[in-house]
């Protein structure tokens, strides 16, 4: 689960990491009072508003404006809240602006330079301990640093046993060239950062930049964090943070209804129990000659309620040009299951679209002729084969 820039900041600021201060808006109205505020808490002299969106590459996609005064704020706020954001890490339609972060403006001038560094924290599979990734090279694309200047890019792994180590986090702020005041304070903002990410039970920070303000301070700008959705049962606070109106619809109902669904851009939509085999069906649709609409993995019980309900979501994508069932009768019986498919076929009425069914394993056959007994258009197969020619044939591949 993904967090806004505003939540993950706030959370960062309960571990005693420094931010970027700022407050939430909705509007226009609420973005000038937030100024205000800001103004009369930090004597801040400029303000950022920031589009609140699930996606980076804000700034380049125009949703990071700065503002010299009230005017312009207003303006940035009116022009920013609303719009449909496209950065390059959107879709070509963008996302739609709910709301923004109105920040105090922290590239003021002073006794010495800004800088803008890099720092991530992840887990590192292969090593199965997390890692603290950094740069000098803040404030711009990663990915394109790591192509370009991957010396740039520096790794620390932290040992599980021990957390983030005092001579870790010197080493860290040495080699990002940091020193007196802004040396002390960035070992104190990694060590804090830590703490963060293994208090939430994150699974990814990623703060870009990390500001070295002109006087030396240490403080994040931007805060990008992802949640262990397995962590979520037990931090029922940070569940409530959840902002559907980020996710894919398709994908937030099917969430809901506890089945593991992934949405994709093909034609031919699948229905499958188990992991594995919805991977082969997909290898199958492909080689048919379609292209998988979704992953979508119904689990042990596949019941009349269950068919249905993932019927609904499969039918929701006007893509789709057929459907193909694909259940292995281990732990539930071929013909339950196909009864459960005639039941949803019917309660749905007029069935759009041709579906091709293909149950295998305990009553496989006496699921077959009730599915074929039933009076309905559907194409019932036995073995892969027999249903990815169907597949074919119906595509009029
Ligand atoms: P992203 O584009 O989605 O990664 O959003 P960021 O929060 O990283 O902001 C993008 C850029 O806006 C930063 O790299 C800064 O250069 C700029 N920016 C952020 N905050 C301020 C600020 O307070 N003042 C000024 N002048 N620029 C800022
Ligand atoms: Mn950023």
């Amino acid at each position: 689960m993904n967090l806004h820039e505003y939540q993950s900041k706030e959370i960062l600021a309960k571990y005693g990491v420094a931010i970027q201060r700022g407050f939430v808006a909705n509007n226009a109205d609420e973005a000038v009072a937030a100024a205000e505020k800001l103004s009369a808490d930090t004597g801040a002299q400029g303000w950022v508003v920031k589009a609140q969106v699930h996606a980076g590459g804000r700034g380049k996609g125009g949703g990071v404006k700065f503002s010299p005064n009230m005017e312009k704020l207003r303006e940035n706020a009116n022009n920013i809240i609303g719009m449909q954001l496209v950065t390059p890490q959107t879709s070509a339609e963008g996302k739609k602006v709910h709301s923004v972060l109105v920040a105090e403006d922290v590239y003021y001038p002073g006794e010495s330079e800004t800088k803008e560094f890099y720092v991530s924290i992840l887990l590192d599979r292969a090593l199965g301990k997390n890692t603290v990734v950094y740069s000098t090279e803040g404030g711009m694309d990663i990915e394109h640093v790591a192509e370009v200047t991957p010396h740039l890019i520096h790794k620390e792994t932290i040992d599980p046993a021990l957390g983030l180590q005092a001579f870790q986090a010197r080493k860290i702020a040495f080699n990002l060239g940091l020193e007196g005041n802004a040396f002390k304070e960035f070992t104190k903002f990694i060590t804090n950062l830590y703490n963060a990410y293994i208090g939430i039970d994150a699974s990814l920070f990623e703060i870009n930049p990390v500001l070295k303000t002109s006087d030396n301070k240490i403080i994040a700008v931007d805060a990008k964090v992802s949640l262990d959705d397995n962590s979520l049962f037990r931090h029922k606070d940070l569940a409530e943070l959840r902002d559907k109106r980020e996710e894919d619809p398709m994908d937030v109902e099917a969430g809901e209804a506890g089945l593991n669904f992934v949405k994709l851009d093909g034609d031919v939509a699948c229905m499958v129990n188990g992991a594995g085999l919805a991977m082969a069906t997909m290898d199958i649709i492909k080689l048919s000659g379609g292209n998988p609409a979704n992953f979508l993995d119904v689990g042990g019980t596949a019941d009349a309620q269950r068919v249905q309900t993932a019927f609904d979501i499969i039918l929701k994508d006007k893509n789709v040009k057929a459907i193909l069932i694909n259940i292995f009768g281990g732990i539930v019986r071929c013909d339950r299951v196909a009864q459960g498919v005639v039941d949803a076929y019917k309660a749905i009425g007029q069935f759009p679209v041709p579906l091709i069914v293909r149950l295998q394993g305990t009553n496989a056959v006496e699921a077959k002729i009730l599915i074929d007994e039933a009076g309905l258009p559907i194409h019932s197969a036995i073995t892969l084969e027999e249903a990815a020619n169907k597949v074919k044939e119906v595509l009029g591949n």
